[in-house]
């Protein structure tokens, strides 16, 4: 069995990497356990201009590269490409079972763990997915220089990446099911100037078509009772929402309806010793500014949890 943990963080998103600093800072034996790369959500997305402090913004890596040595500096360690596969209570603490093949025990766990994009689900998605359908623009936008895309959701995701996707592409619809936009105004204001950008709104994709294997173009049905409108493009780009990443915790501690975690105002979960920060929880704010405000409190009280000597591990 691998030394007792005092703060166990699954997942290094902007939640976990704060909670890291956080404990790490205070002395405690701190540890991310993260599947991928550090960063988390934000390594998909080009440009945050809305986290405070950095008024002219900055690149999504660069904000988690950023957030991960910041971490590291204070003494968190990291099992970067380890995933946390099962969770279980033990003698008032927590046995984290992980796909390296060990088993880690911990006297407090973290779960940011975030969430997955949600798909259309519609004819075409799955058998175009990596030939033309993505969730991300930075990843895959410059593979359409000079082609015609399609960006999916009318939030604030949506809008931004269809901005980003006016760099290569020489057309971007941004099709959304409602009559208006749902993004922050000042962006929806940025796209509206966009001459690349047209907005196609009231329709709803109900199917990917392709040639050659490739996406070659979206079937749209109208909500507004028109005709079905079939666009011909070259790929197209999902941001419609988001799932938890809670099935690790399902049975364990308390979800809502869709599955977010419920969490108290110290971040902690129906079950003492086990907090959640950041996107996976039920906190309708999906945002950095939020994770790493969840993160931090999640630690401080993590911290707390360990000096009240409950977990005997
Ligand atoms: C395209 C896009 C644009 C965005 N733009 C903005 C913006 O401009 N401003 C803003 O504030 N927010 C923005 N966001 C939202 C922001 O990215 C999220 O709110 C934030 O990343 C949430 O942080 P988190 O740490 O909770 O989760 P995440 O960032 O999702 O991190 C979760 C991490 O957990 C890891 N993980 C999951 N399960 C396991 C497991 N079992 N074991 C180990 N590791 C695991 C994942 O690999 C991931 O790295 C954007 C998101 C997207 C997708």
């Amino acid at each position: 069995m691998n030394e007792v943990i005092d703060i166990a963080i699954v997942g290094g998103g902007p939640a976990g990497l704060t909670a890291a600093l956080y404990g790490a800072r205070a002395r405690a034996n701190t540890v991310v356990f993260e599947s991928q790369l550090p960063g988390g959500a934000i390594i998909t997305t080009d440009w945050i201009e809305n986290y405070p402090g950095m008024p002219e913004g900055l690149n999504g890596s660069r904000i988690g590269e950023l957030m991960h040595a910041h971490a590291e500096k204070f003494g968190a360690r990291f099992h970067t490409f380890v995933r946390v596969e099962r969770i279980r209570e033990e003698s008032g603490g927590f046995i984290l079972s992980c796909d390296d093949g060990e088993e880690y025990p911990a006297r407090t766990v973290i779960l940011s763990t975030g969430s997955i994009p949600r798909k259309l689900g519609v004819p075409g998605e799955a058998e175009f997915t990596g030939r033309g359908v993505s969730w991300c623009a930075t990843c895959d936008g410059a593979l359409f220089r000079g082609k015609t895309v399609a960006v999916i959701g009318g939030g604030d995701a949506a809008v931004e990446e269809a901005l980003f996707l006016t760099k290569f592409a020489e057309k971007v619809y941004l099709i959304h099911r409602r009559d208006e936009l749902r993004a922050t105004k000042c962006i929806q204001e940025r796209a509206i100037a966009n001459e690349k950008i047209e907005l196609v709104l009231s329709r709803i994709p109900i199917e990917i078509t392709g040639h050659e294997g490739r996406v070659s173009g979206v079937r749209l049905q109208s909500t507004a009772g028109e005709a079905d409108q079939l666009l011909p493009l070259d790929g197209v780009f999902e941001f419609i929402g988001v799932h938890p990443n809670s099935e690790l915790v399902s049975g364990l501690v308390d979800l809502s309806g869709a599955g977010w975690v419920k969490i108290d105002s110290s971040c902690m979960t129906s079950v003492p010793g086990l907090f959640a920060a950041g996107d996976v929880t039920d906190t309708p704010l999906k945002q950095v500014v939020t994770a790493a405000g969840q993160g931090a409190t999640a630690a401080f009280e993590a911290l707390r949890h360990v000096d009240s000597g409950v977990c005997t591990l």
